[in-house]
Order: C-alpha cells, then sequence, then structure tokens
C-alpha cells in the first residue's frame, strides 16, 4: 500500500475527549480517497495529522513505504513531501499566480523554476493568467492557483480540505469536474475532505467516513448512500 495510517489517536489539548479515536486506512498510489462526514467529525485533524501540523498520541502513518510517523519517529512537515490546498486557499496577495506558484520551489534554478511554473499552469489550464493577483481571479481559477501551488515541488501527496467550501452551487458542479480532470492529469493520490456526498459520486475512488473522530465505514465511493 502506498498509504498505511493505523491508529492514530489524538486529542487537542484544550479537548477532554479524544478527537480521534484508532483511525485506519490504507491507499493505493494515485487513488482519490475522501474522509466525508459531519461539521467537528474529526475531518481536518486528520489531514492536519498526516501533514505533520499535529502529533498522534499514538498510531503510525507511513507513506511510500517510509514512516512518517510512529512512537518513535516525526518527520517534519516540510520534510514529509506533502502538498496541501486549505479552505481559503491561502494564496499570497501581493504576489502573482507565477510568483505563489514558484514560492516553493527555492531548490531548483531559475529556468527550472520557469519550466515548472510553465507547466503548472498548463496542468490547470491558466496559460494566461501568470500575471495576474489572486483578487483578479474568479474563486474558481483562484483554487487551481492553489493545487497548482501545492504541486509544483511534486509531492507524493496532495491532502485538500473542503475543496468546493468557498464556492457557490452553480459553480459546484464545473469545479468539480475540473478537479477530478486536474487530479487524474497529476496521477497525484490524493485526499479530500468533504460533508458532501456528491463531492465522494462524483470524484473519489474510496470513501472514509468519520463519525464522532471514529470510522464509521470504509469504502468504495460509489456505494455511498
Ligand atoms: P471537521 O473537519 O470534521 O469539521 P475538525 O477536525 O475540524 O472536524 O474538528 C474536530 C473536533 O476538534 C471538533 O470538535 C473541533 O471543535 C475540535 N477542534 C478543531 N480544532 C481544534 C483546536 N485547534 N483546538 C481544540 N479543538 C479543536
Amino acid at each position: 500500500m502506498f498509504i498505511e495510517i493505523r491508529d492514530l489517536n489524538f486529542k487537542y489539548s484544550n479537548s477532554k475527549t479524544e478527537t480521534l479515536k484508532d483511525v485506519s486506512f490504507n491507499m493505493k498510489k494515485g487513488e482519490i480517497l475522501s474522509i466525508l462526514g459531519e461539521s467537528g467529525g474529526g475531518k481536518s485533524t486528520v489531514l492536519r495529522l498526516i501533514a505533520g501540523l499535529e502529533k498522534p498520541s499514538n498510531g503510525s502513518i507511513v507513506i511510500d513505504n517510509r514512516i512518517i510517523f510512529d512512537n518513535n519517529i516525526f518527520i517534519l512537515p516540510e520534510k514529509r513531501g506533502i502538498g496541501m490546498v486549505f479552505q481559503d486557499y491561502a494564496l499570497f496577495p501581493h504576489m502573482t499566480v507565477d510568483e505563489n506558484i514558484k514560492f516553493g520551489l527555492n531548490i531548483l534554478k531559475r529556468k527550472e523554476k520557469e519550466d515548472r511554473v510553465k507547466e503548472m499552469l498548463e496542468l490547470v489550464n491558466l496559460q494566461e493568467f501568470g500575471k495576474r493577483y489572486p483578487h483578479e481571479l474568479s474563486g474558481g481559477q483562484q483554487q487551481r492557483v492553489a493545487i497548482a501551488r501545492a504541486l509544483a515541488p511534486k509531492p507524493s501527496v496532495l491532502l485538500l480540505d473542503e475543496p468546493f467550501s468557498n464556492l457557490d452551487a452553480n459553480l459546484k458542479i464545473k469545479i468539480r469536474e475540473e478537479l477530478k480532470i486536474i487530479l487524474h492529469k497529476a496521477g497525484i493520490t490524493s485526499i479530500f475532505v468533504t460533508h458532501d456526498k456528491e463531492d465522494v459520486k462524483s470524484i473519489a475512488d474510496k470513501v472514509v467516513i468519520l463519525k464522532d473522530g471514529i470510522v464509521a465505514q470504509l469504502g468504495e465511493a460509489k456505494d455511498v448512500e
């Protein structure tokens, strides 16, 4: 398995009860998994643990045969090779689209950076928008920039937290299709969080249903009712 999440337990320091209890699931390379559930169920927390923004109290996380967390090991977030797209996209407002995408590419030479930015703009179909600023883009376009920025350093996994929450209902169907196309074109192993079953059915291969911090169901996305 490409991703192996085993028995993750977690409690926020100011919380009385466990936020996550024995959360486990596996993923194959290139698969798209959705974490589905009502608000407060612990979906975003699972992403935060995988990204390394919080530390589980026990359990293990293995990605591509590399232990990134267990009782003895804690790999820092920036060393995990994980890309993340936040709910609000978190684009840098004072930077152009090109500069936003270039941001995480410091180790590359200038020409390589430019090539990668071009490749990413093509992937998300924004070739003409490199010189614009985030406020000059629609919500859907901003989301595509956030995805391009997250994918530019070639992460092994992409995490997306409620990718559709900031979009109006009319746009949602179109943006869903676009996201599906981008993820498949990139071939990236992805996990996205949502509270909407329709997102799961139209984009994901697998689904984990999270209820009060417990995995209530784990299966094929197409079987979600
Ligand atoms: P979901 O993504 O399913 O809405 P979250 O993972 O955001 O759920 O939250 C799970 C639970 O943890 C909720 O009860 C929430 O209030 C609590 N929680 C989230 N973030 C924090 C935090 N930083 N400190 C304390 N409790 C938190």
